[in-house]
């Protein structure tokens, strides 16, 4: 995707720090933080949404799920942490490349 904002962070056409990458994601701080930890987790594939995924996307959603506790704990959030993906419009998504966000360090607001 020529256009999209992460595709060219995958790519390192636009700079970010990354914190954590494999071979199937990268993971660098949100560039509006809105907590102490707030990093992003982003697939190296262009994903549009979680209404776009197929089967195809299974293992890569488990490794998700399975690596957001690891980078948890590595941030030092022993407290617990927060995770959102929003998705559509309508559920606040801004950035049309499926991300999770990762948020913690301080008392959260609830919803
Ligand atoms: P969404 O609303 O799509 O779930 O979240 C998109 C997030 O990407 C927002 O929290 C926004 O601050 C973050 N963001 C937008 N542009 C950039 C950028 O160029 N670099 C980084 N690191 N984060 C960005
Ligand atoms: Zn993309």
């Amino acid at each position: 995707m020529s256009d999209c904002l992460f595709c060219k962070i995958v790519a390192g056409e636009i700079p970010a720090e990354f914190v954590h990458e494999d071979e199937r994601v990268v993971v660098f701080a949100d560039i509006n933080p809105k907590a102490r930890v707030h990093l992003l987790v982003v697939p190296r594939t262009h994903v549009a949404s979680l209404a776009e995924l197929g089967p195809e996307h299974d293992n890569l959603m488990a490794h998700i799920m399975r690596l957001l506790p690891v980078l948890a704990d590595r941030q030092g959030l022993t407290d617990g942490f927060r995770t959102i993906i929003n998705t559509g419009k309508g559920g606040g998504q801004e950035v049309f490349h499926l991300h999770v966000h990762l948020l913690g360090g301080e008392d959260l607001p609830g919803f």
